[in-house]
């Protein structure tokens, strides 16, 4: 287990945790409310943005030449962070001893919290610890800042680290649909992340995908993007890791484990394209229910569909954000793609 603690007063800050990868939503702002999204992890585990995040942002004119690449930028933003590196993600739930202080609290967000500066404060020491975000359209998450928290616990934590054959048994990955028929918002910001990884792979080519129901979230998008219409070979798209068989394709949809972030391995001359877990164990293995054993046509209140009935929009903002940390965001066909996304404003990616 993993315990984080107040570096000022060494006071515990959270309960024992286990860690896991940083989920594709961890930045996430999905519509406009009403109220927050719900908790950004499962209780009892944390993740870590090892790059630097949150405020305060930098104008993209004053990096000097070579300083972007060497950050790990290779297309321009409008701004880009200059908090520090390594802050920790957990759910609110799992915080011990810290306490919004309601003077550092940035009034400038909508309904809620937003981020920007810490709010939390160590309530031993009055050190500020932690951001707590709660805003419209976030996810409910506390941030913890690396220059005043410290691990002051770690061991062997509450969640083991599950091999591929266990995550299949045990995590079923999140279903497309919410009970009122939207998409999770989950869903939008996986899709956004393989898209990117996927143009990369492919260089801006179209791709066929023979799956109807990737190419069912995919397809709309990708056509947007590259164009249906190709004057070279089309290469496919396939689904590929625990429990299916070797992959006939140029691509492959892997995924990319929740706990350890690793990537299904894949073989020359496979390209992968990694998706979120609870994205991709729900793209392999659901089916919509089939009429097994009827002779007759199934009544029209016969299951509905897994997915919304509405065509998904991935999440611009992330699509963009992955682009420009991806090398081949260079090539000129790619930056063509990405800059059609105006990037250097805060508006969205309009697919
Ligand atoms: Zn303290
Ligand atoms: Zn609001």
């Amino acid at each position: 287990m993993t315990v984080f603690g107040c570096r000022t007063c060494e006071a515990a800050l959270t309960v024992p945790m286990s860690r896991v990868a940083l989920p594709v939503h961890a930045y996430q702002k999905y519509g406009n409310g009403p109220g927050s999204l719900d908790a950004v992890l499962e209780p009892g585990t944390f993740a870590v943005d090892p790059l630097p995040s949150g405020s305060p942002w930098r104008p993209w004119a004053e990096l000097v030449a070579g300083e972007a690449e060497a950050l790990g930028w290779y297309a321009p933003r409008f701004n880009i962070s200059d908090g520090p590196a390594g802050q920790v993600l957990l759910a609110p739930g799992d915080v011990r001893g810290a306490v919004i202080d309601p003077a550092l609290a940035d009034d400038s967000a909508c309904c809620g919290l937003d981020g920007g500066a810490p709010n939390m404060v160590c309530v031993t020491c009055g050190t500020p610890v932690a951001t707590r975000i709660d805003d419209c359209g976030l996810w409910q998450a506390v941030w913890l800042d690396p220059r005043t928290t410290r691990v002051t616990q770690d061991g062997p934590g509450p969640h083991p680290v599950l091999d591929w054959a266990d995550l299949i048994d045990q995590r079923p990955g999140i279903p497309p649909s919410e009970p009122n028929g939207s998409w999770h918002p989950m869903w939008p910001a996986a899709v956004a992340t393989a898209l990117a990884h996927l143009l990369a792979a492919s260089g801006g080519d179209p791709v066929l995908i023979p799956d109807q129901r990737v190419a069912e979230i995919f397809r709309p998008t990708l056509d947007r993007l590259v164009g249906p219409v190709s004057t070279t070979p089309e290469r496919t798209l396939v689904l590929a890791g625990p429990g299916l068989s070797e992959p006939a394709g140029d691509f492959a949809l892997v995924p990319e484990h929740p706990q350890t972030g690793e990537h299904w391995p894949m073989a020359q001359p496979v390209k992968p394209v990694p998706l979120a877990w609870d994205a991709w164990r729900h793209l392999a293995f659901h089916r919509d229910p089939k009429p097994v054993g009827r002779s007759v046509p199934l009544p029209p209140e016969a299951p509905q569909a897994l997915l919304p009935s509405y065509r998904l929009e991935p999440d611009g903002q992330i699509f963009l954000t992955v682009l420009a940390r991806l090398p081949e965001v260079r090539q000129p066909r790619l930056r063509a793609i990405y800059d059609r996304g105006r990037p250097y404003s805060y508006s969205y990616y309009a697919f």
